[in-house]
């Protein structure tokens, strides 16, 4: 495909804004436009449940780039324009307001929204989500010193709300349905460590209580467990992960199976389409997986940017992810399975470093405020070096000796 053929890009987020960057690097210079259905420039979303909603980041840095980055790069940008649809024949998309825009090449970069609790009757107030900027000033302004809030859901996003909420002098009481908080995702001694840093701030979690009803009228006022305690509060923050946004492409008649199926070059079943980000599914490691992190918007727009470039495929890193509540980091790299076996490097303090050996080489590393720790678990994934737990364990060793 020549590299005048237009790009067109569905979506405003983080993998939108590093498509458009990358794709100018890679020598690209056809035309760009990038059509979001939010009114504002792609914002970094992981500050929303952090220092965001903590009032401690001012509106004009969550931006990931200003707006005259886009008008020297020649992108054109089209906020508060919803797509509503793909006509793979024509090869263009529709806007709400009927507009049609043509592409070569197209981008779905459109992310995810909130999953709701079916049992939240619609338009009751006091209930939040937390996905966008607008739902982070939503929730910033309905709460206040001593509002009592319960958060359904342990996963991070839930996790880091309940940790600023606290900070913010709310009464907060997380509800879990598995037996553990972040069950999937990170390593018991981990999980553990995490709770405990909520629990000394006086945060309540309570695992393996799911919710059997929502209370109120017209404006939430409890919600009673699945074992039947009814907890009156306040205000009602729902956080049981993301839906994505893979509409567009199922009614285009792209293969779709938890998000859009996408090959290694993040095309989708139809070659002149790709997908990028939280709603891209994609192999890795031999797993169709669909990753919902910064790092991965960034290395899948890089992929794709590389495609339509006709540059080399940037060469695969392994997936890192990071995490904040109260004064705590985690940061994690690679996958492991939801029942590994992790090697614990115990640190002095707070600091804890897990790690996880697929045929004695670390194929994942967990560590909590242990940044020197993660460095080096990185470099180890990457070079799949086979290494000996005692090693890792022996704290009297450094790990960059390793
Ligand atoms: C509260 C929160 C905290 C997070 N914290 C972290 C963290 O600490 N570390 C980390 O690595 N990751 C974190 N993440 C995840 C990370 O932010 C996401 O993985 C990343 O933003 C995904 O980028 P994206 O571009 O794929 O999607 P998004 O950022 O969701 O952007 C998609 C955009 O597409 C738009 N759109 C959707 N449908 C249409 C349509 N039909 N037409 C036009 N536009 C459309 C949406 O409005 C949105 O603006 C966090 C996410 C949230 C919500």
């Amino acid at each position: 495909m020549s590299s005048a053929q237009p790009v067109v890009i569905i979506g405003g987020g983080q993998a939108a804004a590093q498509l458009v960057g990358s794709l100018r690097s890679q020598g690209y210079t056809g035309r760009i436009t990038l059509i979001c259905g939010e009114n504002t420039l792609p914002y970094h979303r992981p500050p929303l449940s952090k220092k965001y909603l903590l009032g401690q980041l001012p509106v004009e840095k969550l931006l990931i780039r200003k707006p005259e980055y886009y008008q020297r790069l020649d992108v054109r940008v089209m906020l508060g324009c919803p797509v509503s649809a793909i006509d793979r024949a024509a090869r263009s998309v529709a806007l709400d307001d009927g507009t049609q825009v043509d592409y070569g090449r197209l981008v779905i970069a459109t992310g995810g929204r909130a999953r709701g609790l079916s049992l939240v009757p619609e338009h009751m107030t006091g209930v939040h989500h937390l996905r966008s900027k607008a739902d982070a000033e939503a929730l910033r302004a309905d709460v206040f010193p001593g509002c009592r809030v319960v958060l359904v859901g342990g996963g991070y996003v839930g996790l880091e709300v309940a940790a600023s909420l606290r900070m913010l002098g709310c009464e907060v009481t997380v509800l879990e349905a598995q037996d553990r908080v972040l069950g999937r995702s990170a390593a018991p001694p981990i999980a553990e460590h995490l709770v405990a840093c909520h629990t000394r701030t006086g945060g309540r979690i309570h695992c393996g209580r799911g919710v059997r009803e929502i209370r109120g009228g017209a404006a939430f006022s409890a919600v009673v467990t699945s074992d039947g305690e009814e907890i009156a509060a306040d205000r009602l923050v729902v956080g049981i992960g993301m839906t994505p946004n893979s509409e567009l492409a199922e009614a285009a008649g792209l293969a779709c199976e938890n998000g859009i199926v996408v090959d290694e070059n993040c095309r989708t079943s139809d070659p002149d389409i790709h997908a990028i980000g939280d709603v891209a599914c994609r192999s890795i490691g031999g797993d169709c997986l669909r990753l919902e992190s910064v790092d991965n918007a960034i290395q899948t727009g890089n992929i794709v940017a590389a495609d339509i470039a006709g540059a080399d495929r940037p060469a695969a890193t392994a997936p890192w992810f990071w995490s904040d509540q109260y004064d705590t980091k985690l940061q994690m790299v690679g996958l492991a399975p939801a029942n590994a076996q992790w090697v614990v490097r115990p640190g002095d303090g707070d600091r804890l470093s897990c790690f996880y050996l697929r045929d004695g080489r670390v194929a994942a590393a967990q560590c909590l405020n242990a940044g020197g720790d993660f460095m080096v678990a990185k470099r180890l994934v990457a070079a799949g070096r086979s290494i000996c737990p005692e090693q890792l364990t022996d704290s009297a060793m450094a790990l960059r000796d390793l």
